[in-house]
């Protein structure tokens, strides 16, 4: 099956087509960069699909490399997680690399770039560097050390590396233009020190390369033909190509820009994920509300939902927001004929037959799936009491309430019509119970037609069912921009983004349930068996999403 879109083109594939036609490159590699410093997102999955459909679908090759070349907020948990992330995605990767297992031969290209003049060792201090910089209208100004000698250049970046310098006490930078209008070209910091232990390379190293000169060195050395990144980074290509030709790279890879993905009311940077994380708004990078991968995974969407999603929405040059309910739409259309129906009771009120004689019990034959027979059937017990949805009773019915109300009979899905004779109250004055009477001639499948209902509410046997934990979401952030600048996203943060109930499931369906295992709960959405909250007594579920939305992507 093809990851990314076959049919459509798109610009990037235009790009690929005319240099495998050209003869330019024989076979085209990407790659999937991500930095280990936190867990991936859909917005990610955005770009590992790209990524690695393009790669496919051209008979090519990715790698997946961690682009850690920042040893301060790196971590080996990261890279686990990411690593399960991407295999999750179903895709699979050419070679697995870091990016620090380069940095000897970065070393080596620095030192090639000031023996040719074109780096030097800058004591500016950050405040003066920034001064010396200029502005977008005014040019920059050469910093006094810009001409060192390269004999002292060399002596002063072998210092640095051998950590006789503190941290920030001194850089190295690109000799190019300090009055280029690109500001990325105004000498751009190409070295940095930093005294910290790196994840891969330990304390081996103290200074670390920038992400603008480290970056187009990686694709090089792995041979990487189109390096697809993210449209902030279109006014870094020049210095990107002036890297790859000034360090003498024997492939040319070349830097495609595409529009991040951006979705209504979800926060999409990891530093922004981070926090809400730390400052436990949620519980951990895997909680149900959160757009990263493995919270994604956990709430109970499927890769294929978000492949036909990122298939849908395609590539870009411009940036836009995507409604989220385009991915729920894509959820529920993958979920419909996977998840088998069953039936449980997320908020219970006490039924009783007053007619249905006590201690007696049956079994009913109810369809797993509606809309398919090949999906069989289960056995459910049904007997006195049971359990339905409070919201499915009104003592005093609302116009055009059609459920149970005194009086008023309605059919109990897959069983029996039942008519409410009578309520039980508590001392305040709340139904604690609802009375009915039923009609053993109305039983589901028996071809009964001698009078209609006009509604059918599900419920559970009260006997035999299982207690259960059902957790509801809304998103997490009210602003439907939340990267807007401007507003700070975490005082957007929705006080009711979950809430937890109390129910019942049947417990035919779920015998054998095991975490993650989805299901749809008969008028009340889908939901999937959460592997943290769930325990041998009791099941807790995700809703991963409602059943219902009017959103439909345009064709
Ligand atoms: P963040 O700001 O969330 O940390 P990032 O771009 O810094 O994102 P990286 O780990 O550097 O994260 O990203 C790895 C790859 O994923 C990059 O090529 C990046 O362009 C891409 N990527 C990140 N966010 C998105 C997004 N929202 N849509 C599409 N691609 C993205
Ligand atoms: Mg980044």
């Amino acid at each position: 099956m093809s990851l990314e879109n076959n049919n459509a083109s798109n610009f990037i594939r235009t790009i690929i087509t005319e240099d495998l036609q050209s003869g330019k490159h024989k076979e085209i590699i990407t790659r999937f960069p991500p930095e280990p410093n936190g867990y991936l997102h859909v917005g990610h999955a955005k770009s590992i699909l790209l990524n690695f459909g393009l790669a496919e679908d051209f008979g090519g090759k990715t790698n997946l490399r961690f682009d850690d070349t920042n040893p301060v907020k790196e971590d080996t948990e990261y890279v686990e997680s990411i690593k399960e992330d991407v295999e999750w995605l179903g895709v699979k990767w050419d070679k697995l690399l870091f990016a620090s297992d380069y940095f000897e031969e970065m070393y080596n290209r620095a030192v090639l770039l000031i023996k040719k003049g074109k780096a030097y060792v800058c004591d500016l201090t950050p405040e003066e560097a920034k001064e010396y910089r200029g502005t977008l209208t005014e040019p920059g100004k050469e910093s006094p050390f810009r001409n060192r000698s390269v004999e002292e250049n060399l002596e002063l970046f072998e210092r640095m590396r051998k950590g006789e310098f503190k941290d920030g006490e001194k850089v190295l930078r690109a000799k190019i233009d300090m009055s280029s209008p690109n500001m990325n070209m105004r000498d751009p910091i190409i070295y940095r020190i930093a005294h910290a232990t790196h994840h891969n390379t330990g304390d081996k190293w103290c200074i670390y390369p920038m992400y603008d000169f480290a970056h187009p060195l990686e694709d090089a050395i792995e041979g990487i033909t189109h390096s697809i990144c993210t449209l902030e980074f279109e006014a870094h290509r020049p210095l990107y190509d002036w890297v790859v030709e000034e360090c003498e790279m024997d492939a040319k890879p070349r830097q495609i820009e595409f529009a991040r993905l951006n979705i209504t009311n979800t926060v999409m940077s990891k530093r922004k994920l981070k926090q809400l994380v730390d400052e436990r708004v949620v519980d951990g990078w895997d909680d149900p509300r959160m757009p990263t991968i493995s919270g994604m995974r956990r709430r109970g969407f499927t890769p294929e939902a978000i492949r036909n999603f990122c298939r849908e929405i395609g590539v870009a040059k411009s940036d836009s927001v995507v409604d989220s309910q385009m991915l729920d739409f894509f959820l529920r259309e993958d979920l419909q004929p996977k998840a088998p129906l069953a039936m449980a009771v997320l908020k219970p009120l006490k039924l009783v037959i007053t007619n249905y004689p006590e201690g007696q019990s049956e079994i009913l034959e109810i369809e797993n799936n509606a809309k398919d027979e090949t999906k069989g059937t289960r056995m459910v017990p049904f007997s006195r009491e049971l359990y339905i949805e409070q919201d499915d009773f009104m003592e005093v019915p609302a116009h055009k309430y059609f459920r149970l109300f005194p009086g008023n009979e309605v059919r109990l899905k897959g069983a029996y019509f039942v008519k409410c004779t009578d309520v039980i109250k508590d001392e305040n004055g709340n139904v604690t119970e609802v009375h009915c009477t039923y009609d053993p001639e109305t039983k589901s499948g028996s071809g009964f037609t001698g009078r209609k209902v006009k509604a059918t509410i599900h419920w559970v046997d009260a006997k035999t069912a299982l207690p259960a934990q059902f957790r509801l979401f809304e998103p997490l952030i009210l602003d439907d921009a939340p990267e807007n600048e401007g507003k700070h996203f975490l005082e957007q943060i929705n006080p009711h983004s979950m809430e937890i109930l109390e129910g019942f499931i049947e417990d035919v369906a779920f015998k054998d349930a095991k975490a993650l295992d989805k299901f749809q709960l008969v008028r009340n959405g889908f939901f999937c068996v959460d592997p943290k909250y769930t325990t041998p007594e009791k099941f807790c579920f995700n809703r991963i999403v409602a059943l219902k939305s009017s959103f439909k992507p345009a064709k």
